[in-house]
């Protein structure tokens, strides 16, 4: 099996890192005067750049998700983090991507801002990967397979003998997109991390940890993995106000882990009130905080929830999503209003 290091685009393996001013030194544990960075000295609270490693941040998350420091690499929100895989394994007009449609939308698009093919096998009907297409797909060039898990917007997880096999069999990076696992009773595949070199798995501060507005997304990979991002990351792609906000709210863990439960409670309980509408055929298990519903006609009815002054996301175009609508989970009042249009539209 190919190694990292026979991954890695040529120009990449050869690149030298920009070296940003406060590589070295922590402005907070030293007294000393720091005039190396052309900043304005007078204080108000950004006018330093930010820690270009975030240590304060991965501290709290290393403990939160017992995983080491060294292991973390953190991006202006997930996307940022799947451009820099991208970009630090695909050869422009040359390499391949292999995505499982329906999926994020992301990974083809920054494929194609990177001028790397994408290679699409989609989903079953269940919407589980069918492992001998995409290893009958790969080539030597297929350099990134894209595993939404729980997938965005089937809303179930991948079974785990599945993704394993292709972790073993498929012969490039394995990236496991776990933006929703905060929300799933399945394992997050970060305790496996050191049984497969090729493994990288993303998360984010977005969904379940409530930060989307903060852009903070984070890559869990191997030391070696993590030292080539380290290299092509912005310097300062992590600004002064997320880190602090970050580190504010991840100290409160327990905050966010009842807003979790009260997201599932409240999915549990849009589910249920959905069986009651008589155009939706269909409710899609979810180990997110959306749940994917069929309708008789997802446009009209998208339309329609439109004037009720209830914004949700049509996903009809969607391979194997023909007619169907995602639904976030919002607060009880959020989701009572949206029952309550797609009773009157009955
Ligand atoms: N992956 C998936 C599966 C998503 O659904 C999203 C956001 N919709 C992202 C990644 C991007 O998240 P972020 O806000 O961290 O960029």
């Amino acid at each position: 099996m190919a190694t990292v290091q026979d991954l890695l685009r040529p120009s990449i393996k050869a690149l030298k890192a920009y070296s940003s001013a406060r590589d070295e030194f922590q402005e907070e544990t030293s007294d000393m005067v720091f005039i190396d960075a052309n900043e304005n000295p007078f204080n108000n609270g950004v006018n330093r750049y930010p820690d270009p490693q975030q240590n304060e941040v991965k501290d709290l998350l290393s403990e939160i998700k017992n995983v080491s420091k060294s292991n973390i690499l953190l991006g202006n929100g997930s996307d940022e983090v799947l451009d820099l895989l991208m970009r630090a394994f695909c050869e422009p007009n040359k390499d391949n991507i292999i995505i499982l449609p329906p999926t994020y939308g992301m990974y083809e698009v920054l494929a194609n801002l990177n001028a790397v093919e994408t290679r699409k096998v989609l989903l079953s009907e269940d919407f589980q990967p069918e492992g001998d297409q995409i290893l009958d797909v790969a080539d030597s060039n297929s350099k990134i397979l894209f595993l939404c898990s729980p997938n965005n917007p089937s809303g179930n997880s991948f079974k785990d003998y599945e993704v394993e096999a292709l972790l073993k069999k498929f012969g490039g990076i394995v990236v496991i997109d776990e933006a929703y696992i905060d929300f799933s009773n399945q394992d997050s595949w970060l305790d496996r991390l050191e049984e497969f070199p090729n493994l990288v798995i993303t998360q984010t501060l977005s969904k379940a940890y409530g930060m989307a507005g903060i852009r903070l997304g984070i890559c869990y990979a191997s030391q070696e993995i993590i030292k080539v991002l380290n290299t092509i990351k912005p310097p300062y792609n992590i600004n002064v106000l997320t880190q602090n906000k970050a580190v504010e709210l991840l100290k409160q863990t327990d905050v966010i882990s009842d807003e979790i439960d009260s997201i599932l409670i409240e999915r549990s309980r849009l589910m249920s009130d959905l069986k009651s509408i008589s155009y939706v055929s269909k409710i899609y298990p979810s180990d997110t905080n959306f749940v994917l519903v069929k309708v008789d006609d997802a446009t009209t009815r998208y339309n329609q929830l439109i004037k009720e002054g209830v914004v949700v996301r049509n996903r009809t175009t969607q391979p194997l999503c023909e007619n169907c609508l995602r639904l976030t989970v919002g607060t009880p009042l959020e989701n009572k209003m949206l029952i309550t249009a797609l009773t009157k539209l009955q």
